[in-house]
Order: C-alpha cells, then structure tokens, then sequence
C-alpha cells in the first residue's frame, strides 16, 4: 500500500518549505502534493484511474488564510463540519463558489435549525441521515426555486461500524432512506458518505469492510434503478489515516485535513 509509484496527475510545483514545516507559507502547498501523490500510488495499487478520485480538503478549525492557501494550491472541493464556521469562512470563498471555482460540503452533522445557513453557504452536504431532515431540506430549496438541477446536492451518510458516537444510517436502512431521498424535488442525491472505523481500534481489513460495505450500499440504490438514484454514484470515504484503504475499496471523493494543514490543536 505504501509503495512508491509515479503518480499520474499533475502536480503543484515544489516548494522549498518541507511536508513538515509547520503552517509557513508554502507548507500547505507541499502537503497537498504529498496527499495527491499518495491518492495517485492509491489508485494506481487498485488499477484506478487517479481522476476518479477526489479530493475534498476538510478545513475544520483552519483559519481563512490556510484556506486560501490550499485553494491557490488548486483545491476545488473543501468541507466543514461545523456550520458556524461554515458561515464565518463563507465571505473568504464566496467569489470562488459563485464562479462555479469551489464547491464547499457540509461534512459534519447538521441540525435542522442551520439548514438555512448551509442553503446559503454550502454547495453539498454529505452527511443527510433521516429522511425527516431530508425534507426540510428539500422544503426550503423549493421554496427557493431550487428544484432540479438546482437542487442541492445530497449524499446520505452511513454508519458502517455501528459505533454509537457515529452519526449516519445504519448499512440496512441506508438504501431505503437513499430511494426516498432521491425522489423529493429540492434535492439531487449523489452518492453515500461514511467515516470508517477508527485504524487504532480496528484492524485494517475491518475497516476495509465498511468501505467496502459502502459501496455495496451504493451499488444496490443504482441497480435498483429507482427514480433520481442514477446520480448517486459517489462514495465519500477515507481520510488522512486510511485514504489508501478507501480508495482501494472504490471512494470517488476522499476527505483529508490533518495530511494537508498539519495535526490540529487538541480542543
Ligand atoms: C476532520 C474530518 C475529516 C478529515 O480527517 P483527517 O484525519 O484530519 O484527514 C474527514 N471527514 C470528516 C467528517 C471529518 O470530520
């Protein structure tokens, strides 16, 4: 899995500043090559196409400027899991996300009462877990005239270890909510979401299992071929410590923050 191989997309120019060097300017920018380095060898192990796979920056508890350091390093995806500091970064990235330059998921759990905050700010919100959350959601977007197309861009989000402090549907109910959720007006479901288990608490091929258990999940919504479900092709899944299992196991979009900013503060 660790195996150095060449990787096959194009690469931010190297920086002087080392992987390792902190938050100084440049530092970011040579993360994001080693993550993108890392998400290439990935793919190349699993015979996939790097293209395939996404990256989405996970920007909890960065500042602005970090950031806009990783978008001037051709980030095009960023996530947030707290809604407040969604909108405090929302100004930051609002001239990128109206160009249609960024987009910006929802990646932690929402709260009915900031749906309207994340209509506002977010482009995608991955982690839709009951269908009663669903339809608010779908509500307001029609409402506000957006249907369709226009609608906002949903994945459900599944809890494959059964962990109780984990959000997300659980594997057997998933592709039940998935269908109904594929089928309100306001919303345009495109894939499923899941935080695996954690690597220090489980061995490697149980949390290849829960991807690969996503996938399955996925699979089943698209043969099912039940109406708005042909756009659900998404699995959001593997992050800084496991992105290599994820990818093996078919993840379209990974979700990496600690790998690109540096360890975060401890709360
Ligand atoms: C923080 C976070 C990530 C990124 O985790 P790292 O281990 O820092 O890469 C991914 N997904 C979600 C939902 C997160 O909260």
């Amino acid at each position: 899995m660790s195996d150095q191989q060449q990787p096959s997309t194009p690469q931010p120019p190297a920086t002087a500043t080392g992987p390792d060097s902190g938050t100084d300017s440049g530092a970011v920018a040579a993360r994001l090559a080693a993550v993108r380095e890392r998400i290439a060898a990935a793919a190349d192990a699993a015979g996939r196409d790097p293209r395939e796979v996404r990256l989405l920056v996970a920007t909890k508890t960065q500042p602005p400027e970090a950031v806009l350091e990783a978008l001037a390093a051709g980030v095009d995806l960023i996530g947030e899991n707290r809604v407040q500091e969604l909108v405090a970064k929302a100004p930051a990235v609002a001239d990128r996300v109206a160009a249609g330059e960024l987009e910006v998921h929802m990646i932690g759990h929402l709260q009915r009462n900031k749906i309207n905050q994340v209509l506002a700010t977010a482009t995608g919100l991955e982690t839709l877990d009951s269908l009663d959350l669903a339809r608010s959601i779908s509500d307001r977007c029609v409402r506000d005239g957006r249907t369709g197309e226009r609608g906002l861009e949903v994945m459900v989000q599944v809890n494959v270890t059964g962990e109780e402090s984990k959000s997300g549907v659980g594997p057997d109910d998933a592709g039940a909510l998935a269908t109904a959720v594929a089928a309100l007006p306001g919303l345009r479901l495109t894939g499923f979401m899941t935080i695996g288990a954690h690597l220090d608490d489980a061995a490697e091929h149980t949390v290849r299992a829960g991807f690969a258990r996503l996938r399955a999940v996925r699979d089943d919504v698209l043969a099912s071929g039940a109406p708005g479900t042909g756009s659900a092709t998404e699995l959001s899944m593997g992050m800084t410590g496991d992105l290599e299992l994820a990818i093996a196991e078919g993840a379209t979009v990974v979700r990496v923050g600690t790998a690109v900013f540096g360890p975060r503060p401890k709360p």
